[in-house]
């Protein structure tokens, strides 16, 4: 017997087998209405899903350890693995008990490995944010040259473009993938780069990275001779992409998921924003993480799921070709003109379903009645609107999109006529396939529901012959369908006559249940119709799956159009509402606007209450670069940002907050802010600084535009200001590009007079009664002193440390006025607090706060030092 126990039950070495080719992974291993995870498998899933681990029998004399989560909730534990960095294979029964009963009485039932699933291969609704592509990407190498590939597999869209190493940050940056593919080995090198971008890694053979081998998959794949069909692709982007479809492979175990050909994607035609510049501007995503707070956000005004993925598309990668532009703003300005026609086009997006995603569950054969009726209300829409532009002079965009929309009536009848209005959620339920469609599925369904007819008849009957009003018939599962009476009633019902046709089945607490001959054949007629309904409307679920996929290409190219026009006409929205303006673009290298607007920090002024200073800005022309001094809380961050958005929607095609725009065609944007700025996310040191200023000095062409917020401020005084000093002469002598550069140096304000394409501006405040108003008015020439005690006084200093600060600021620069070896021998004099009248006695002995001030260097203070300052000596006070 002690052998018996030690011996590998046949299920757990089926389990064993499995989970030997899936070691990367925590198996999903189906028994019955749950998923079971075994050993440490089971140890790390309770962990993460924070649920019970128990045990389950023996394995080689030990424990096994287990947990298991319902099929029916699964989704949720999964999307929580899958975001805690885990990957999962599923496991499925391949039969059922009784097929596996028949093949033998020990057989266990056989399964195995449907999907596995990973951050980059989501397709569930529920696991998906609706506006957010899910890319999953892979980077291959090939000699020294290098290609990014990239899939969203909700979607289907497919890209391409050849990428050296030291481009693959920021395009990671741009593109935000979820799950990168290295080859095996490469992560050693690329690894930091992918997990800094946010994207899980991935590695996979160097065999799926063969460019000849990836040919030939892409070739199947895409159903062609040649890949010549889809462009002209160096070897490595053949490997980058041959491997993602590899990997797909792996992952949906066979079943690829319905990819559009690749389309090549060349850097030269959008503009590159680096990864600090993303998280700088806050494009997509707020400096807290979070959408709330981002352009996006602030920007997005779209009505359907394809439109909001597109927009974060545009703004992420906004364009560089002149055409594609102009054409852009061409049909966001006609949308803008058109207010009613476009409104009305808004009424009929908003009925828009996700196309795209419920074609790829389609396609996956993930999908359920649901998704055909998601791809029939979709297409009804894009009629309806294709119907509502008839007889309107569109722009080139919009006609594009209109043509997409039409077209599609085969499908669309199909759909219509074989679909109730709202199905259920799975094939299994069945209901879903109108009446009138098939007449074979009608028979079966009358059928079926006579016999509830006639059931319901023989209560009736069955009271009249028991002389029992109470007496129901009712349904289970176990017994199927049955008479019941109280339990008053049984010795009635148990004696003769009426035991002779009434057969009892179960006594519970208060009733007594019987069937009858009579019942049990009606029972089974409904049965077997039902069953028969339910197996023709499967069938008729996999013909309508088949006659929409074979129409994929159309019905993905509406998806997109109706993306489009749903984009148009929000930002056209957004432009009356916000009163945004078209920007004039071309190729110029003008940066000219009037009145501009930061678009979100107005929006949360307004709500505050309060307005928002527009300001101009004018480079390109008379100046290359404007240096912006001021006091902190001025509003010079937000001048500059605003003029970096502003360049960024007009590229997107999007109209932008001023009055007016002149946009010359920005190659490059980076934004950087000063290090300390950064504390917060725990990277404040000065060498990252340092390390970003560099990228930009080494990469800015003359057609970039440059915003340097504080550069320097990280280090010393001299320090900084010397770096500002060389990095603001580098970029005028070198780089010749468009820069906005806010700094506190005051120092610096005299290049102007040194170098010719650099003008001095300001954001004005007021002084009143010694407190200083913020105007955030931007004007050209340098702020004359930096209000810095002012700004202390407003943060809540103690009017003894402001007083203070007051004498020792004056005694300085006098000292500086004096010549700097004065200074010194002039701090050293200056009587300790002999300016301010004396506090009352109990503070001075319990406070420190005179303690604390000598030892301060005022000259060695970054702004941030001195805030953080005011806060200890208010601690202190
Ligand atoms: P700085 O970079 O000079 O320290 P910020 O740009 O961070 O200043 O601005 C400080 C605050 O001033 C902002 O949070 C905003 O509330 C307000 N502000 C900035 N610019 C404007 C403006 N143009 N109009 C109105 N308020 C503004």
């Amino acid at each position: 017997m002690t052998t018996e126990t030690s011996a590998v039950t046949p299920m757990m070495a089926q389990y064993l087998e499995i989970k030997a080719e899936y070691p990367g992974a925590l198996l999903f291993y189906r028994m019955g209405d749950f998923y079971e995870l075994f050993f440490d498998d089971a140890v790390a899933a309770a962990e993460a899903l924070d649920i019970a681990l128990t045990k389950r029998g023996k394995h080689l004399g030990e424990d096994i350890a287990m947990c298991g989560v319902p099929v029916h909730s699964a989704e949720n534990y999964l999307l929580t693995l899958i975001r805690k960095g885990f990957r999962v294979a599923v496991c499925e029964q391949l039969e059922s008990p009784e097929e596996a009963k028949k093949r033998g009485s020990k057989s266990v039932v056989k399964r195995g490995v449907v999907r596995l699933v990973t951050p980059g291969t989501l397709t569930e609704e529920s696991l998906l944010e609706a506006r957010r592509h899910n890319y999953l990407a892979s980077f291959a190498r090939v000699r020294g040259d290098g290609a990014l590939a990239w899939v969203d597999i909700s979607t289907g869209s497919f890209h391409v473009m050849p990428l050296t190493e030291v481009r693959l940050g920021p395009e990671l940056a741009r593109l935000a993938p979820s799950e990168v593919v290295l080859a095996d080995g490469d992560q050693a090198d690329l690894g930091d780069i992918v997990t800094e971008s946010g994207a899980a890694v991935t590695e996979l053979g160097r065999a799926a990275f063969d460019s000849a081998g990836g040919e030939k998959r892409l070739c199947d794949l895409f159903d062609v001779g040649t890949l010549e069909a889809y462009g002209q692709f160096t070897r490595p982007e053949v490997a980058a992409m041959g491997a993602i479809v590899e990997y797909l492979e792996i992952t949906q175990r066979g079943k690829l998921p319905l990819l559009r050909p690749p389309q090549r994607e060349a850097q030269a035609r959008v503009m590159q924003i680096d990864a600090a510049t993303r998280r700088n501007l806050e494009i997509t995503q707020a400096l807290g993480g979070g959408r709330a707070g981002s352009l996006l956000s602030a920007v997005d005004r779209t009505v359907t799921a394809g439109g909001g993925r597109l927009l974060e598309r545009r703004l992420s990668s906004p364009s560089r070709v002149l055409e594609i532009v102009q054409d852009r703003l061409d049909a966001v300005a006609f949308a803008v003109e058109q207010s009613r026609f476009s409104e009305d086009l808004r009424a009929a997006l908003r009925k828009v379903p996700d196309l795209d995603r419920a074609l790829s569950r389609l396609a996956l054969d993930r999908g359920g009645p649901r998704d055909l009726a998601a791809i029939r209300n979709g297409l009804e829409q894009a009629g309806a609107i294709a119907d509502m532009a008839e007889g309107h002079d569109l722009p080139r965009l919009m006609a594009e999109a209109v043509t997409a929309l039409s077209g599609h009536e085969s499908v669309l009848d199909l759909l219509e006529q074989a679909l109730v209005a709202e199905p259920p959620m799975l094939v299994r339920d069945g209901g879903f396939i109108a009446p009138g469609f098939d007449e074979e599925l009608d028979e079966a369904r009358q059928l079926r529901d006579e016999g509830r007819g006639v059931i319901a008849g023989m209560q009736a009957e069955y009271s009249q012959l028991t002389g029992i009003q109470s007496l129901k018939i009712k349904h289970n599962n176990v017994l199927g369908y049955f008479v019941e009476v109280t339990s008053v009633h049984a010795d009635k019902m148990l004696s003769a006559p009426l035991n002779e046709t009434f057969k009892h089945r179960q006594t519970t607490a208060n009733q007594v249940r019987f069937t009858t001959v009579p019942l049990s054949e009606m029972e089974t007629r409904i049965l077997n119709a039902g069953g028969r309904a339910l197996e023709i409307e499967k069938r008729l679920y996999d013909s309508l799956k088949a006659a929409i996929l074979e129409n994929s290409d159309a019905v993905s190219q509406a998806a997109s159009a109706l993306a489009e026009l749903d984009l148009a006409t929000a930002l056209a929205d957004l432009a009356r509402g916000e009163d945004w303006t078209r920007p004039k673009v071309d190729a110029s290298r003008a940066l000219e606007i009037e009145a501009g607007r930061h678009p979100v920090v107005e929006q949360a002024l307004r709500k505050a209450g309060e307005p928002f200073i527009a300001n101009d800005c004018d480079l390109g022309t008379a100046h290359d670069i404007w240096l912006l001094t001021g006091p902190n809380m001025a509003g010079k961050s937000t001048f500059l940002r605003q003029n970096a958005l502003i360049a960024l929607l007009a590229q997107a095609g999007s109209f932008v907050p001023a009055r007016a725009a002149h946009i010359g065609m920005v190659s490059q944007l980076f934004s950087r802010v000063g290090a300390s700025d950064d504390l917060a996310r725990g990277r404040s040191t000065f060498m990252v600084e340092m390390v970003e200023t560099a990228a930009i000095l080494n990469q800015a062409d003359d057609h970039a535009l440059v915003i340097l917020d504080e550069i320097g401020r990280g280090t010393a005084t001299y320090d900084g200001l010397s770096i500002a000093w060389a990095t603001l002469e580098h970029l005028h002598e070198i780089n010749r590009c468009r820069a906005l550069f806010a700094t506190h140096y005051h120092e610096l304000t005299n290049l102007s007079d040194k170098l010719d394409r650099v003008d001095n501006a300001t954001v004005s405040v007021k002084e009143h009664d010694g407190d200083v108003i913020f105007l955030h008015e931007v004007r050209r020439g340098a702020a004359d002193r930096s209000y810095g005690v002012q700004v202390a006084k407003l943060a809540g200093l103690p009017e003894t440390v402001v007083a203070r600060a007051r004498v020792v600021l004056d005694a300085l620069e006098k000292g500086e006025r004096e010549g700097g070896t004065a200074q010194k021998a002039l701090i050293d004099d200056l009587p300790l607090f002999s300016a301010v009248p004396a506090p009352p006695p109990q503070v001075i002995r319990e406070s420190g706060v005179e303690k604390r001030l000598a030892e301060i260097l005022p000259d060695e203070l970054t702004p941030r030092e001195a805030l953080d300052l005011i806060y200890e000596l208010k601690g202190i006070a």
